[in-house]
């Protein structure tokens, strides 16, 4: 059977992370024999114990806290020495990972990475503002169109209104396939009627008393048709 110590050593040997510990305690570097005093970052060297970052050769390292994912793994592919740095959690009783530290270079190479890939994703909005842009544009355009085709007496710049207001209610939901669907004589007399309804009866206002939905859309039924009629009709 083995005991705690051999299990431990083998632990740590199969994950070959170095560790530096945030001590919790007054430690003593084992090598220069100097006073570190309590919170001092130490490796733990077997025998000689606790050794300080100079005599471990790490205090060339610059420490990465941990929060940045993306950071961290790059820092440390980059980096031919890294180790992780550890500190004693009073609360829960385990030791907990602050960071790493890395190699100057190697954090200087993961920044310029990070930092490229940023302006990569900066790009890719960019491009897809504009073409979201251009879609919407192309869709008020057709939807206006098929506006004025289904109601030419509709008055001057009224189907343009109708199209944004439909745009705005459905871009986002419209794929490419789906625009043809959307431009459907069912779905532009819709916005149509809507649209009616808002600026040529006193629907809005009776909303505005209180009215029911369903009753202030009856009161102004046969004026929405009327409407209806005359913008069918070719002026
Ligand atoms: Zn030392």
């Amino acid at each position: 059977m083995k005991s705690v110590e051999q299990v431990v050593t083998l632990q740590s040997e199969r994950t070959e992370e170095l560790k530096v510990f945030i001590s919790h305690r007054e430690s003593t570097c084992g090598e220069c024999g100097e006073n570190l005093g309590s919170k001092a970052w130490i490796t733990l060297a077997g025998e000689k114990g606790a050794l300080c970052l100079a005599c471990a050769d790490l205090d060339h390292l610059l420490f990465l806290p941990s929060g940045n994912v993306a950071l961290t793994r790059r820092a440390r592919k980059h980096s031919t020495l890294a180790a992780v740095v550890l500190k004693w959690s009073r609360a829960r009783k385990r030791y907990e990972r602050q960071g790493l530290l890395v190699e100057a270079q190697g954090l200087e190479k993961a920044e310029e990475e990070c930092l490229a890939d940023s302006e990569v994703r900066a790009r890719q909005r960019a491009r897809e503002a504009i073409r979201r842009e251009e879609a919407d544009s192309k869709y008020v355009k057709e939807f206006a169109a098929r506006a004025r085709e289904f109601f030419p007496g509709c008055p001057t710049g009224r189907e343009r209104e109708i199209a944004e207001h439909a745009c705005l209610k459905y871009s986002g939901r419209i794929g490419r396939s789906a625009t043809a669907k959307a431009m459907d004589e069912a779905t532009v007399r819709l916005a149509v009627i809507a649209h009616v309804r808002h600026r040529e009866t006193k629907y809005d206002e009776l909303l505005a008393k209180g009215r029911e939905r369903w009753e202030a859309r009856a009161t102004v039924e046969e004026a929405v048709w009327r409407v209806l009629q005359k913008w069918e009709a070719k002026s």
